[in-house]
């Protein structure tokens, strides 16, 4: 296969020189820079031995060692920075790696959509309500959602604001991982006060009964506590769309000779930037960090190979993480033809399923739902297609909140599109509830026995 060759020397700024799609129209080039040189000196967000540990628990997760689980909003918002939802957030997702770990019986790395979820892509530039046309919301960083042309007007200080939030989640959850809120021997610290009025309860006690038990009885046998227990790993993620922002925390880390985007963990590339001669991929050839990129029904052969040689050049462990979001009505036609395509070029790749974003529809009150079957089938035939081609499906993206919510339809509780407006709060895609979350977990742990 060809190597795309690279005219340019890479640098952070180098995708400037290329078509950067889903970027905002910024009216004082001056201010932005500004913000983004302020930016640039500002601390990181998190660090590149980080970065190392979960690009090696990725390269495990490759060769079928590990499971990852990566969930959270859609976009994260600025006054959902509340203490309560953060911890809720990280909450339903313990409670599912809990359980995924008991089904799975492998490790499991935990990714939030988190600490920076702050831009999101548009399948148009502009929104006309009532006659009037305004420039799309384009997530917290970048404008304001409310449809007044002063709301809407890309502002460069929401960097900093966004930036400033992220550092304030990652310092909470931090905290609280540290402080021993996930440790497993203590599963009730991170207990949702719904888990006592869900009818998921029995199911789940019985499975975090029954990893007391395992934990007690290994500290028993061996006397010593497990120390990998006793604190969980946490990673952020976010989808690195505002390369402005994605540059200004990129740093040159000497102790290991590489480039990395320090604004989070793992930032992944979205299907309306994946664009081979774009600026999303030149910036992020160049750059250490594991990466995500979602890959949707329109995505070829060609291009994928293009993709992982332009990216993964040296076929790096732990390095590319493949995110398929096919809809359950295309997976079947879709996939296998891709994971020919890549099993072709060589490189190790971690394949994830994104069961969300091939399923959005309208509702019949006309809004942006997803239907709770059409997650778990895309899932299950996703697990049956690696299977069959003898792949390992190593992980689930999921969008999902730690609250009541009322988004998506189906679930346990058999939620209706006449319960959608009940509790809709997203401003962007549909999240499943704590409920349908924690169900999800619970149907992956039952699909894949190990
Ligand atoms: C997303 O993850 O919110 C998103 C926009 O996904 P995709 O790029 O897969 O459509
Ligand atoms: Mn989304």
């Amino acid at each position: 296969m060809t190597r795309s060759p690279h005219l340019v020397e890479w640098h952070p700024a180098s995708w400037q020189s290329k078509p950067a799609a889903q970027q905002p129209t910024y009216a004082d080039k001056a201010v932005l820079d500004g913000v983004v040189a302020e930016l640039s000196r500002l601390p990181p967000i998190v660090v590149s031995w980080e970065i190392e540990a979960l690009k090696e628990h990725i390269a495990a997760a490759q060769r079928g060692e590990r499971f990852v689980l990566q969930g959270g909003d859609c976009a994260e918002s600025f006054d959902d920075c509340e203490s309560d939802k953060i911890a809720k957030k990280l909450k339903i997702l313990l409670q599912m790696s809990l359980v995924l770990l008991h089904g799975l019986k492998k490790p499991i790395v935990r990714v939030g959509r988190m600490a920076g979820q702050y831009a999101k892509p548009r399948s148009a530039d502009t929104e006309t309500r009532d006659g009037v046309t305004l420039p799309c919301y384009r997530g917290a960083n970048v404008n304001r959602p409310g449809f007044t042309a002063v709301e809407r007007e890309p502002d460069p200080q929401l960097l900093l604001r966004g930036y400033e939030r992220a550092g304030l989640t990652i310092n909470f959850v931090r905290a609280l991982v540290d402080g021993g809120f996930a440790d497993l021997h203590h599963p009730e610290y991170w207990d949702l006060d719904f888990v006592r009025h869900s009818p998921l309860k029995a199911a789940y006690e019985k499975i975090v009964h029954s990893i007391s038990d395992a934990l007690d009885f290994f500290e028993a046998t061996s006397r010593r506590p497990i120390h990998e227990m006793n604190r969980v790993e946490f990673y952020t993620s976010h989808e690195g769309l505002h390369l402005h922002y994605e540059q200004a925390q990129t740093r040159f880390i000497e102790r290991q000779q590489r480039w990395y985007n320090l604004s989070t963990h793992m930032p992944w590339i979205g299907m309306r930037t994946a664009a081979l001669d774009g600026a999303h991929v030149e910036f992020f050839r160049g750059i250490a960090n594991p990466l995500g990129i979602k890959v949707g029904p329109s995505m070829s052969a060609e291009w994928v190979q293009g993709l992982l040689a332009t990216i993964n050049p040296n076929n790096e462990p732990g390095r590319i993480v493949l995110i398929h979001r096919m809809g359950a009505k295309e997976i079947d036609k879709r996939l296998p033809p891709l994971i020919q395509a890549v099993r072709a070029t060589g490189s190790p790749v971690l394949w994830m399923c994104d069961p969300m974003h091939g399923n959005t529809e309208t509702s019949s009150s006309g809004l942006k739902t997803r239907r709770f079957d059409n997650i778990v089938n895309e899932l299950e035939s996703s697990f049956r297609i690696h299977r069959e081609m003898g792949t390992w499906l190593g992980g689930v993206h999921f969008e999902l909140t730690g609250e009541d919510v009322t988004e998506c339809t189906g679930g346990a509780r058999g939620l209706t599109d006449a319960d959608l407006a009940r509790a809709y709060k997203s401003q962007v895609d549909p999240r499943l509830n704590y409920e349908q979350a924690l169900e999800l977990a619970m149907r992956i742990a039952g699909l894949h026995p190990p």
